[in-house]
């Protein structure tokens, strides 16, 4: 695997935009967030839009000041993937830094479609691994589109209820819509994976095997699950709706802090339904990325993930060129299947890690003077 031929394309891509944009669109990409956010192991996520108007009660994204109004994203596509081009620690082009979008609001609102779909139309021609995750229906117009333009996007589509959605869901689709718009989705080739997330205890685990048998009647195969996450916001709301999370809460006092309640056996029990029914389940929303790039995937706690016969060859001295080209002094001190430990003497630990976990695939031990910090703890915030 080239390695450097990958900071190489992302130079040229900088270079050819800076080209093309204007210095005003230039200076807004610039102290964009885009440009200098650490990916999560299971991606960059990508903002199509500040808000949303679905206005979920499990939702977090109004604990963190987001409006229950939305407005497109302030930058344009050619914005964004400049300022993705200035971001140190993302990897652009087939096999980079897995892309998902869909994490602080819904993309697909009639307000931000357009700008979502501007986004999907610059990255997906990256080759990067690309996801959506959604709860909209759309109309077929917009599948062709995404379809042109990401055919190998990993599209996410939420349903958590069935009966009591107006409770927790008040202004989503409908989720018999939603399981529809999925087939349709399907049918057009676009690899669609029902995405279970959050379970809500009593009201997930009660829809759940309708909700998955309606799903493989249409042709979906794949589903990922997800625990319900909480704050002492989403808490009270949740229990405004007859929704006790109580017996489920962990031991730490409730804050502004999302942190994840104790619902294993749900998830289990939900698990074991879907295998049951023939479903591949995906314990965390990138493994699903990964399989839908063909790619396959070692950094994590959850892994393998993919076709493990197309994870990248590692070589020593490739990687000690990759450290020497970023202008860092370091070497590789041990390769393993599924690890690889480097020594680090000089330069940005946080940017090693994060440009060969995303190049490898696997986890990255960064040691001299950083600190190692364990991706399979990171990870497990996506339990
Ligand atoms: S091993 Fe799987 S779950 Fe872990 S980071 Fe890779 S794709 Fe994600």
């Amino acid at each position: 695997m080239d390695l450097i031929k990958y900071l190489e394309f992302k130079e040229r891509l900088r270079n050819r935009l800076e080209n093309e944009l204007s210095e005003e669109s230039i200076e807004r990409a610039r102290r964009d967030p885009h440009a200098r956010r650490y990916p999560r192991p299971c991606g960059m996520t990508i903002h199509t839009g500040v808000g949303c108007t679905y206005s979920c009660t499990y939702c977090y994204i109004y604990d963190m000041g987001f409006p229950h109004r939305a407005v497109p994203y302030p930058l344009s596509g050619k914005e964004l993937l400049y300022a993705l081009t200035l971001n140190p620690y993302v990897v652009l082009g087939p096999g980079g830094t897995m892309l998902a979008i869909g994490s602080v609001t819904e993309p697909f609102l009639p307000e931000t479609r357009e700008r979502a779909l501007e986004y999907i139309e610059v990255l997906g021609p990256l080759g990067n691994p690309l996801q959506i995750s959604s709860k909209s229906v759309l109309s077929d117009d917009y599948i062709i589109r995404i379809r042109e333009h990401a055919p190998r996007i990993s599209f996410l589509e939420t349903v958590v209820c069935l009966r009591d959605c107006r409770k927790i869901e008040p202004l989503a689709p409908d989720p018999v819509d939603r399981l529809r718009f999925a087939g349709r989705l399907v049918k057009a080739g676009i690899n669609v994976s029902l995405f279970i997330r959050p379970i809500i205890p009593g009201i997930t685990d009660r829809d759940a095997r309708e909700i998955l048998s309606m799903a493989r009647e249409l042709g979906v195969r794949s589903v990922v699950l997800g625990t319900l996450r909480v704050t002492a916001g989403i808490y009270e709301r949740l229990r405004a709706v007859s929704i006790d999370l109580s017996l489920r809460l962990p031991g730490s006092k409730l804050g502004k802090e999302q942190v994840p309640i104790r619902a294993r056996d749900l998830k289990d029990k939900i698990s074991s339904i879907a295998r049951g029914m023939g479903f591949r389940v995906y314990e965390s929303a990138c493994g699903a990325n990964i399989e839908a790039s063909g790619l396959g995937c070692y950094a994590c706690k959850w892994g393998p993930c993919g076709d493990m016969s197309k994870l990248p060859n590692m070589d020593a001295n490739e990687v000690n060129e990759f450290i020497k080209h970023l202008g860092y002094s370091g070497h590789v001190e041990q390769l393993r299947d599924n690890r690889i430990v480097i020594r680090l003497d000089r330069g940005d630990a946080r940017r090693v890690e994060a440009l060969l976990r995303e190049l490898l695939r696997r986890e990255v031990i960064i040691r001299g003077f950083a600190r190692h910090r364990c991706l399979g703890s990171i990870c497990s915030d996506f339990d």
